[in-house]
């Protein structure tokens, strides 16, 4: 397989020592099928059905499929300000450039951090709630 962006053979490499992923050694490009994409994430934050919805605003990108040489849809990335992508006719996999492997992390990060603060105020809500409803039957029972 051939780098999308630049041609170059891809080579295989373990990604952070797990993931085996097809990399490109001259642009620093990855290609990663969706298992791999799901890995990755993992690696962050791994509560697959608090991620999101993967694909938003898909279009047909310019770069083409290193697999089957189709030109590939472009989409934002579970709806954050990141384009990735993504063999859609055949489900090939996804193409991230130099760097969008440490912005899909980070994004997992993030969304992670925010998920527990929704949790922590969602519970400390309730117990204003369980607090309340306890002061107010004291005060009906007296
Ligand atoms: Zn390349
Ligand atoms: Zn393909």
């Amino acid at each position: 397989m051939n780098c999308p962006e630049c041609k170059t053979e891809l080579v295989k490499k373990y990604y952070k020592g797990m993931i085996e992923v097809e990399t490109c050694p001259r642009c620093r490009g990855m290609w990663l099928d969706l298992v791999e994409l799901d890995q990755l994430e993992d690696t962050a934050f791994d509560e697959d059905a608090q991620k999101g919805s993967l694909f938003h605003y898909q279009r047909r990108g310019d770069r083409l499929c290193p697999h089957c040489g189709l030109p590939m849809d472009e989409f934002q990335y579970r709806l954050f300000d990141l384009h990735l992508n993504y063999c859609a006719v055949h489900e090939h996999g996804f193409w991230l450039d130099a760097g969008e492997d440490e912005r899909v992390t980070s994004l997992m990060t993030r969304r992670a951090r925010d998920i527990h603060r929704k949790e922590e105020a969602e519970s400390e809500w309730k117990q204003v709630l369980r607090n309340m409803h306890a002061f107010l039957r004291k005060r009906d029972g007296s």
